[in-house]
């Protein structure tokens, strides 16, 4: 049978599966974007968006994949005065470097490699030179199944005087983020992560500091117009109507789970593929210690190359999603993030299981699904 995008199990590292409801949400007709009710929809957005930040703010809808957000914060944020500081431990760390060097002359990239920790010590030395306008760093590394500990960067951040920007891409929704405790002045979100709308919207966080420090930057991505616009409920170009309306129902749906389910739930799903993938006898990539909650990044298992992840999907219509850059060939991801449930998770290793097995490499049939079942509800 050929994969069927409607019944496949999908847990690439988002987009991820969308509910029902909001993919029906954008089955309407054509609105006028400048009429009274779709600036009533923007207005509900607007109530809605605290939860999914979990805190209160500016906040801003951007029609745009996530690295519009990016590249708004970074054109209207970047200091033109003093040095940027850029975090990198995996591709989207390397992304926002090269984001960060469009829009700022004084760039210091402070790396680890790929699947290590953010280097604490480093990025406080840094801070400590002196000079610091901004720090960019990627929350989770969705490339390396990493989560970054900004709890632990976060004083320094704030006695440097530095804006604290942060990709939170495929965190928000997905990993606790202490937006204000620690600090942060700007938070991108990406619709089709943790929040399990459709893919092509940017959710921009900022801080009442980070507002006063705006200058021009991208015209399409002005932070200010879209603040000042959504001050009536509007948006200064043409939005993506029907996306508006997923976010609302995606909004609707999280309010309802309410953020802290939706973060205990997500936990517990990473737990459980990480207990998992031990009964498999698999290695994670990351530092454990270091794990991300949203996607667990896995090694590909010697003499297997990608069989895993192609067995997956040909024998099984299970997607998941393989490495990227350097990583190409050598891990596979699974997210689980979003509205991804336990069913996700058994057919996934129950699938592993058997093509593990197929290969005389499962060292204990049965074992990763029980590791699942032993952690459901
Ligand atoms: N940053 C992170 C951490 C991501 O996971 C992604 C996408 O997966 C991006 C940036 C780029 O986002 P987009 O593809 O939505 O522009």
């Amino acid at each position: 049978m050929t994969l069927d995008p409607e019944t496949a199990t999908f847990l690439i590292a988002g987009p991820v599966r969308i509910h029902p409801r909001v993919l029906r949400a954008m089955a309407t007709p054509s609105l006028n974007h400048r009429g009274e009710y779709f600036h009533g929809i923007v207005a509900e957005i607007r109530e809605l968006l605290p939860t999914l930040f979990g805190a209160r703010g500016h906040q801003a809808i951007l029609s745009g994949s996530g690295t519009a957000g990016l590249e708004a914060i970074y054109s209207g944020l970047l200091p033109t005065d003093a040095r940027t500081v850029v975090v990198s431990n995996g591709n989207f760390g390397e992304r926002t470097d090269a984001i960060a060097r469009r829009y700022s002359s004084r760039v210091t990239t402070v790396s680890a490699p790929w699947g290590r920790p953010l280097p604490v010590a480093e990025v406080v030395a840094e801070l400590e030179k002196g000079d610091v306008g901004a720090l960019c760093v990627v929350h989770n590394e969705t490339s390396v199944g990493l989560a970054n500990d900004l709890a632990a960067i976060a004083p320094a951040v704030r006695s440097s005087g530095a804006l604290f920007l942060v990709d939170g891409i495929s965190a928000v929704a997905g990993i606790p983020m202490a937006i204000d405790a620690w600090g942060i002045d700007a938070v991108v979100a990406g619709s089709q992560k943790g929040l399990a709308a459709p893919a092509g919207l940017a959710l921009v966080h900022l801080s009442e500091r980070a507002v006063g420090r705006l200058h021009p930057g991208s015209y399409y991505l002005d932070l200010l117009a879209h603040l000042k616009s959504l001050e009536k409920n509007d948006t200064p170009w043409t939005p993506a109507v029907p996306l508006f309306l997923a976010l609302r129902e995606a909004l609707v749906l999280l309010r309802d789970e309410t953020l802290a389910g939706r973060l205990a739930r997500t936990h517990r799903l990473a737990e459980a593929s990480r207990a998992a993938v031990d009964a498999l006898g698999l290695a994670l990539f990351p530092d454990r210690g270091h794990a991300s909650n949203t996607v667990t990044a896995i090694v590909n298992p010697d003499g297997l190359g990608d069989d895993l992840r192609k067995g997956l999907e040909r024998d099984y219509h299970v997607l998941v999603q393989g490495g990227q850059g350097e990583l190409k060939g050598k891990i596979f991801r699974i997210g689980h993030m979003g509205i991804a449930d336990w069913p996700d998770l058994l057919v996934t290793f129950a699938a592993l299981e058997r093509i593990l097995g197929k290969a005389h490499r499962l060292p204990t049939p049965g074992a990763a699904l029980a590791a699942v079942v032993d952690r459901m509800p």
